[in-house]
């Protein structure tokens, strides 16, 4: 059984395609894995099947973990916070359902930072998930329970969302590939808004293969959202062995905080590249060093927006009332929200007061925009842009709770994308040790592309991910090999 669960997405759809695997089985020893999780990545697991069918499709009969943040029709969904607990969603989000018509099958729904709102984990309403190269370290969040899902071989990939930095630093903390796509490239149906103009549906897949199979299938635009717009030419399989041609643009940003651990991963990762054939070049991007400052205004001042309709009057819970409506909101917000998510409404509500509007909200839509001009002038020059994906390994939990600042800064080579609405991914580039010693956990590799260049992004990382060989240097240390579930 063990050898099925090692097997890749495209692997298992491909067997259980041409009847060499059983999905019914397949399904079963997943659902068996996911049960004794003891990460806490899950908040809820899928109960066996009636039936097993609607298999037809490049997921066919795969079981796919899935963010705490779709909402999914009669399946709790809490998106990590107790103000929506006992809440089940009367619809699907629109990935989830691709995801199906593609012939997946929800595994279960994963833990996740309140609303999103985190790099760590440990502000889940429901306890933080442990990451399962090493218990007493963060995943990474917000998507940190499929990370270690898909990491610690609770399964064999999941959906994440990514706001500013959500899917890509998890994957990296956990040593598995993570794809956000380019804005718009998925629908946000469905999705429990956070910062609406920022966020995005992607996936963690233990490879390079297995994003594109992913976002193939959930890529599409959407009557549902808008905003949605799709890939117009689609997604295929990568294929690329080699970087020729291809120029990497590295950017002048600053060091200070990046571990030496992960520095040196990142430098060998360029030296790898030169040895495909790709070029190295610098490139500048001289706003992105405001990312950080941009975003923690503009996500707050969305959040503070989408989060006004958690009243006790529509979804979750309901505490107070007894004295007037006024308490009721009051008493069932202070009690429902967690610390960070409150600190974020009010950070959002002061930025988009009149009087200061201009001053933090305003200033912070002409950095974002000048980010995008950045890259634009950047991608002039070269095909991509690539950093280390997080400037730390995994850290210990508790490590950074008391700071929100030192926590946010866990987005810093993240968030520049996300305001620009571009594509990038993180794929695993070797071990390293933290800089206060200890153990060797994963270090990611993040490369961005311009908007819709997906196909390209991926081409690149495949040849990349082939060389680097992560998952056979990681060897026995790896976890989906056994460890967390062991
Ligand atoms: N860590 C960032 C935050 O806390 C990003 C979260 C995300 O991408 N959803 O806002």
């Amino acid at each position: 059984m063990a050898g099925m669960l090692e097997l890749t997405v495209a692997e298992a759809a491909a067997e259980i395609a041409a009847t060499e695997l059983s999905a019914a089985e397949y399904f079963a020893a997943w659902r068996e894995a996911a049960a004794a999780d003891e990460l806490n990545a899950y908040l809820w697991t899928a109960p066996e099947p009636e039936r097993h069918e609607d298999l037809e499709g490049p997921l066919g009969g795969v079981p796919i973990a899935v963010k705490d943040i779709f909402v999914t029709e009669g399946v709790p969904t809490t998106a990590g916070s107790r103000i929506l607990e006992g809440y089940l969603p009367p619809y699907t989000a629109s990935a989830v359902k691709r995801m199906r018509e593609a012939g997946g099958r929800v595994l279960g729904k994963t833990n996740m930072d309140e609303f999103a709102m985190g790099s760590s984990n440990e502000n889940s309403a429901y306890g933080p998930v442990l990451n399962p190269w090493d218990r007493g370290r963060v995943p990474g969040g917000s998507s940190g329970g499929s990370a270690a899902a898909v990491a610690g071989g609770l399964a064999p990939a999941a959906l994440g969302t990514d706001t500013g930095g959500s899917i890509r630093q998890p994957a990296s903390l956990c040593g598995i590939v993570g794809l956000k796509p380019t804005y718009g490239a998925v629908s946000r149906y469905g999705m429990i808004a956070f910062a609406s103009s920022l966020d995005q549906c992607g996936s963690l897949t233990r490879d390079v293969t297995d994003a594109a199979l992913l976002l193939a299938a959930l890529q599409g635009k959407d009557l549902c959202d808008s905003t949605s717009v799709g890939i117009e030419a689609g997604i295929g399989a990568p294929s690329r062995e080699d970087l020729s041609g291809l120029r990497f643009g590295v950017p002048q940003l600053t060091e200070e905080g990046v571990e030496a651990g992960v520095r040196e991963v990142f430098e060998a990762t360029l030296r790898r590249i030169e040895q495909l054939g790709g070029e190295i070049a610098e490139v500048e991007l001289p706003s992105s060093e405001l990312g950080i400052s941009a975003y923690y205004v503009l996500a707050p001042a969305e959040a503070s927006s989408n989060l006004a309709r958690y009243d006790g009057v529509r979804y979750g819970i309901r505490r107070g009332g007894d004295a007037d409506l006024l308490e009721m909101y009051e008493t069932t917000r202070a009690e429902g929200f967690g610390a960070e998510v409150k600190r974020r409404i009010m950070l959002g509500t002061y930025a988009l007061s009149s009087g200061y509007y201009e001053a933090y909200y305003g200033q912070a839509q002409k950095v974002r925009t000048r980010i995008a001009e950045d890259f634009e002038k950047a991608f002039a020059a070269v095909d991509f842009v690539v950093t280390p994906t997080s400037p730390s390994v995994a850290f210990e939990l508790g490590a950074k709770t008391a700071d929100p600042l030192a926590m946010y800064m866990n987005d810093f080579f993240t968030v520049p994308m996300s305001l620009a609405g571009i594509p990038a991914i993180s794929i695993p580039a070797g071990l390293a040790a933290p800089d206060g010693g200890g153990g060797e956990l994963p270090v990611g590799f993040q490369i961005a592309a311009p908007a819709f260049g997906e196909q390209k992004l991926l081409e690149a990382a495949h040849a990349l991910e082939g060389a680097l060989g992560f998952a056979a240097a990681a060897g026995d240390a790896a976890p989906w090999r056994g460890g967390a579930r062991g």
